[in-house]
């Protein structure tokens, strides 16, 4: 009940702000988004009207694709969500940095992947702890707006996400790209895909990402043109 009526309190401050006339600074209208408490819905949409996409990038940080992705996204002004394992955050703690520090969102993605359906609401909140323990580790502060099970496993990881203020993050379209079809194949698996709304299920670990990295740098720029707008995805059901 303290968090529910913190954010609030946080929200009329921001109200009061803005009727003041004053700047949110660096805050994004999709940052701004992410506050108020999660819920225990399983989000797939942007929740936004119109040609709105939100991508999503799984089972990193990987000094093998992240990086390049990084440079991709920043070249098209896109922000995205990145859902972290606890333990490669651990390796790679600079990359977690960088992230954050390009105004991304995070994502909470389990330690190592575990499989949760059948876990008990105690086990699964260690599990979540330790991995939100790893990420303030590397970047401290950060916000963890939402949480993805791995596998699309949820059993009853919901509760305990929302319990962590962390939204419970579906997806509406998945490419299969750990399969590494071909970076054409995949492009075309998202034109043909994409409708408005979807928060896209795509991975930049996991295995050699160059074709999904690749398909997102052409993708991106077209859609762009179609007059697509990346956004980040709903935190509230
Ligand atoms: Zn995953």
């Amino acid at each position: 009940m303290i968090r529910r009526g913190f954010f609030r309190s946080s929200d009329r401050f921001l109200i009061a702000l803005l009727a003041a006339g004053l700047s949110l600074g660096a805050m994004t209208p999709a940052q701004a988004d992410q506050r108020g408490p999660a819920d225990t819905t399983i989000v797939d949409s942007t929740g936004r009207d119109g040609r709105t996409v939100a991508l999503t990038f799984d089972d990193g940080p990987d000094p093998r694709s992240t990086p390049h992705l990084l440079d991709v996204l920043r070249s098209h002004q896109v922000k995205a969500v990145f859902c972290l394992w606890g333990e490669h955050v651990k390796e790679h703690p600079e990359l977690v940095r960088r992230i954050v520090a390009e105004g991304h969102a995070l994502c909470n993605h389990t330690m190592r992947h575990e499989n949760m359906s059948t876990w008990s609401p105690s086990e699964i909140g260690a599990n979540l702890r330790a991995t939100n323990a790893a990420i303030h580790a590397a970047a401290p502060g950060a916000r963890v707006p939402y949480f993805r099970a791995p596998n699309g496993a949820w059993g009853r990881t919901p509760e305990v996400a929302a319990a962590l203020d962390m939204q419970p993050l579906g997806w509406r379209l998945s490419v299969a790209d750990w399969n590494n079809p071909g970076t054409h194949v995949l492009v075309q698996r998202l034109r043909d895909g994409i409708s408005a709304g979807d928060v896209v299920l795509l991975h930049d670990g996991g295995g050699d990402r160059t074709q999904t990295v690749n398909a997102v740098s052409r993708v991106i720029p077209q859609l762009q043109a179609e007059g697509w707008s990346f956004t980040l995805p709903a935190r509230h059901g």
